[in-house]
């Protein structure tokens, strides 16, 4: 057990009301975890959080795939971390792991019922871990692969692409012999998708009519879309899908703190005409392709055929308005946050 008694935590304060605010959590110091582990449990010092635009979901009082954060708990979320003691000979005292550790310096993880802890291996930096080897990428793998069934030839259309899942998706698509392009906000991250990202074109939604460079650049329609922002962005995607076109359901970030909620396409029934499907996914649902996506991540990062950014910033107490990043486009890649003091 460490000499420190403390244990840091953000704790979600009240629900959000629209845009998420900083004064949405609350810094409490909580006592560290002193009772013994239960039979496979392990204690984790968690060193660096990965930021996800999915936790804004779990912070509203609402079903979905994962029960609301309850107000007053620390706010789930991604870490890193080492284990520093351990009840379970899969995760040895010493050993590096993620998992959804929440915003705290320390966590008991692998209880009963909770997911397991993935192991890191020696020589991955934490980074990496929860960047181009974590989530994101891995739901860019099956949503690309698995639920938008790619084919080479493919015009391919992904939203959000600048992204931590954006860049792998679009990267992943070239890789497979499809055209890309790629739609983001701004100037900088259009240049990194067609310079870095080997997008065949992008789409700047925040300066451009992307409906009307939708048509120039896909004359032929859009065969797979990948579509991570929602509303008006998934609505001209639909507008664009060719004859049995495939639109997939990643995420709507262009809605996440919207209270009213977005106003749903105006012209789904586009999709008959154009014997088309959407279908949205959930990560958490295909497990059991991370070894399979994994290997060829790997493969792929390490021959340099996949590039990608991670955005660190620095400090427990800037946690919430480094969330915050996601939702104004702030962050440059996976957002990451190095925990100080460790
Ligand atoms: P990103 O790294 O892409 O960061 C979020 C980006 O979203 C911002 O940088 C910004 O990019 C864009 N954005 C923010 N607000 C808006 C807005 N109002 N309209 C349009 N774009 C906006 O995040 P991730 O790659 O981690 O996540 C991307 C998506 O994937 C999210 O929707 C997330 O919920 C989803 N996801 C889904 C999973 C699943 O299992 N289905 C698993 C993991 C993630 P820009 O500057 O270009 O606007």
């Amino acid at each position: 057990m460490p000499a420190e008694t403390v244990n840091r935590q953000w704790l979600l304060a009240r629900r959000p009301r629209g845009q998420v605010r900083v004064e949405d959590f609350v810094r409490r110091d909580a006592s560290l975890p002193q009772a013994d582990l239960a039979a496979g449990e392990i204690l984790v010092r968690n060193l660096m959080l990965g930021f996800d635009p999915a936790q804004r979901g779990w912070m509203d009082d609402a079903p979905s795939y994962l029960p609301p954060i309850a107000i007053g708990e620390p706010v789930r979320g991604s870490a890193a971390g080492r284990v520093i003691a351990s009840a379970n000979p899969a995760y040895p005292e010493g050993s590096m792991v993620r998992g959804l550790f929440g915003w705290q310096d320390y966590s008991v993880a692998a209880r009963a019922g909770d997911p397991d802890p993935v192991a890191i291996p020696d020589g991955t930096a934490l980074e990496e871990a929860l960047g181009i080897f974590g989530a994101a990428s891995l739901t860019a793998y099956v949503g690309i692969y698995d639920i938008g069934q790619l084919r080479a030839g493919d015009c391919v259309l992904v939203s959000g692409a600048a992204g931590a899942v954006g860049s792998v998706a679009v990267q992943i698509s070239r890789l497979a012999g499809a055209r890309v392009i790629g739609i983001a906000g701004g100037a900088e991250k259009c240049r990194w998708l067609v310079e870095d990202y080997g997008a065949d074109a992008a789409i700047d939604y925040r300066n451009e009519d992307v409906r009307a460079r939708l048509k120039a650049l896909a004359p032929d329609g859009i065969d797979l879309f990948f579509d991570n922002v929602g509303g008006t962005t998934l609505e001209a995607g639909i507008a664009h899908i060719a004859r049995f076109g495939r639109i997939v359901l990643c995420g709507a970030i262009s809605g996440y703190n919207d209270l009213q909620g977005v106003p749903g396409p105006s012209n789904l029934t586009r999709l008959i005409p154009q014997r088309a499907g959407m279908r949205g996914f959930i990560l958490l649902d295909h497990l059991d392709r991370v070894p399979a996506a994994m290997a060829a991540l790997r493969q792929w990062v390490g021959s340099g055929q996949i590039r990608y950014r991670t955005d660190i910033q620095h400090g427990f107490d800037a946690i919430p308005k480094t969330f915050l990043r996601l939702f104004s486009g702030s962050n440059r890649g996976k957002q990451l946050l190095r925990i100080d003091g460790v």
